[in-house]
């Protein structure tokens, strides 16, 4: 194993690791043991406007595009070297099994760091509409904050295109995983960015993430989170009319409409369910299952769910890590306890304790999930399927957009016109025809509760740049 500092005791301000203005730190503790492994400095506003007054400093609207491609090349190879170190530190922050760290959570951020480059390639920083000429310029100050689940990817989705499109950045981790993110900065240290493009601060979710929100130097929040937390950083960044993205909560329905393949379907549906122990923004936790094949379809779960084995995530057998955190884990555990009670019937799972030490939950499946119950709409964040019967295609579709989110989703129909048909109606901002795989270079991001704006390749690019037009003579 690579040696790693899990006691970090300065911030990254101003392109140097500086003390913070507060000796208090936060404790990260690894989920798997239940054990302190380590620590970050609980920043203070003070950290905050140091941090914001450099990325001021670093902001440069002029900046030329071989300087933002030289930037963004210089921090993707970086960071491609410290992946292995990352994807071990991921795994004791936060639980992911160690093949989940080394695959998803360090691989698609490597993906989308390269579809940023790629972007960058395509976009037109002028273009002539009439007698117009239409500038984008780096929007200013970008406030990133972000939430512990797929850490360095969330990062990754942020402050990449950031510095692809000459912003400059102030990050603000999840305290629940910021080590990893502190050897991502590092990466951005060695790659010799100009002083003050990429600052760090840690510190109190509440505390940091709401001075930054109402920031008077910062232009640009970009947050990914809860949406109970992201609509309190949109009310307070619009006080002072700031820029907004918000990636936010999902309750993501898996559509079999009859006709589908339904084994295939069904596995993929619960692997997706499960993925890094179903702490996925995207997962998708409500199955849609016709009347007429859902016996089988709970066969086919049955047998399914097995392989997903639960336990220690340094394992490479292991599939389910624990929940990140002992709050995740009580959380989820209430939405099991209190899931019957609302007719739901257990199929697999529960909550009987797999471990003594660790946040462990057996991954879980509802049948005869009531689409209005608890589990049937609220983000429950953990290994938890709820299967939820239909009888025919329309009621398919009003389950489906039936909740207050609409983030991702998948549909399976016996052919792709169906499928997309289907789809076509559903308010969700991305979604899987009969298996499709996950493209980086896709824009993502959500309808309704599921937030505003869009992250990843292109479009993701697209956020971060302000318009301007000239009218020519
Ligand atoms: P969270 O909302 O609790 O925290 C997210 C970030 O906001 C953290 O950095 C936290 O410290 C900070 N924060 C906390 N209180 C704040 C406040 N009052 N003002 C400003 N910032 C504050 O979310 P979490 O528990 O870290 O992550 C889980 C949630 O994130 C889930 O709901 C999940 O669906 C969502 N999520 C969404 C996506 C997406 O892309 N749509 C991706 C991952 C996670």
């Amino acid at each position: 194993m690579s040696t790693h500092d899990y006691h970090r005791n300065t911030l990254h301000i101003d392109g140097r690791w500086v003390t913070p203005s507060s000796a208090e730190v936060i404790e990260v503790v690894d989920p798997a043991t239940e054990q302190v492994i380590g620590h970050v400095p609980a920043g203070t506003e003070a950290d905050v406007d140091a941090a914001v007054a450099a990325a001021r400093r670093a902001f440069d609207p002029l900046i030329s595009v071989e300087e933002r491609k030289r930037r963004l090349a210089a921090v993707i190879d970086a960071m491609e070297k410290r992946l292995p170190g990352i994807a071990e530190t991921i795994t004791r922050e936060m639980g992911a099994p160690i093949r989940v760290s080394q695959t998803v959570q360090t691989q698609v951020p490597l993906a989308v760091a390269r579809g940023f480059a790629a972007a960058l390639e395509e976009i037109p920083f002028s273009e002539r509409i009439g007698n117009s000429l239409v500038l984008r310029e780096p929007y200013g100050v970008v406030a990133a904050i972000t939430p512990w689940n797929y850490p360095l990817y969330q990062v990754v989705a942020k402050v990449l295109p950031a510095i692809a499109a000459g912003c400059t950045v102030v990050l603000k981790p999840s305290n629940i995983a910021p080590l990893s993110v502190f050897e991502f900065v590092e990466a951005v240290h060695e790659a010799g960015l100009p002083p003050g493009v990429v600052n760090l601060v840690t510190g109190p979710g509440a505390r940091i993430g709401e001075y930054l929100s109402v920031h008077p130097d910062v232009d640009f929040v970009s947050f990914t989170g809860s949406t109970e937390v992201g609509s309190r950083v949109g009310e307070l960044a619009g006080r002072s009319v700031k820029k907004v993205a918000l990636e936010l909560g999902g309750k993501s329905a898996n559509v079999i409409l009859e006709g589908a393949d339904l084994a295939a379907a069904v596995k993929v549906g619960v692997g997706n369910a499960f993925l890094n122990g179903g702490q996925t923004c995207m997962a998708w936790t409500r199955m849609l299952v016709p009347l007429s094949r859902y016996s089988e379809a709970l066969e086919i779960i049955e047998a399914t769910v097995p392989k997903y084995t639960v336990g220690d995530p340094w394992d490479p057998d292991t599939r389910i890590g624990p929940s990140a955190s002992a709050a995740q884990y009580e959380t989820v555990l209430g939405f099991i306890e209190r899931a019957p009670a609302d007719g739901a019937r257990l199929v697999t799972g529960g909550l009987g304790r797999i471990r003594d030490t660790g946040y462990f939950i057996a991954p879980t499946v509802f049948a005869d999930v009531l689409p209005d119950s608890e589990l049937g709409q609220q983000e429950v964040f953990g290994p938890v399927l709820a299967v939820i019967p239909f009888r025919d295609t329309d009621e398919a579709l009003e389950i489906a957009n039936g909740t207050d989110y609409g983030l991702s989703g998948a549909v399976w129909a016996a052919d792709d016109e169906t499928a997309i048909a289907f789809a076509r109606q559903v308010r969700t901002g991305q979604l899987d025809i009969n298996g499709g795989r996950y493209n980086p270079a896709a824009p993502f991001g959500g309808y309704k509760k599921s937030g505003v704006g869009r992250e990843l390749g292109r479009f993701g690019l697209e956020e971060f740049f302000q318009i301007k037009s000239l009218q020519l003579s």
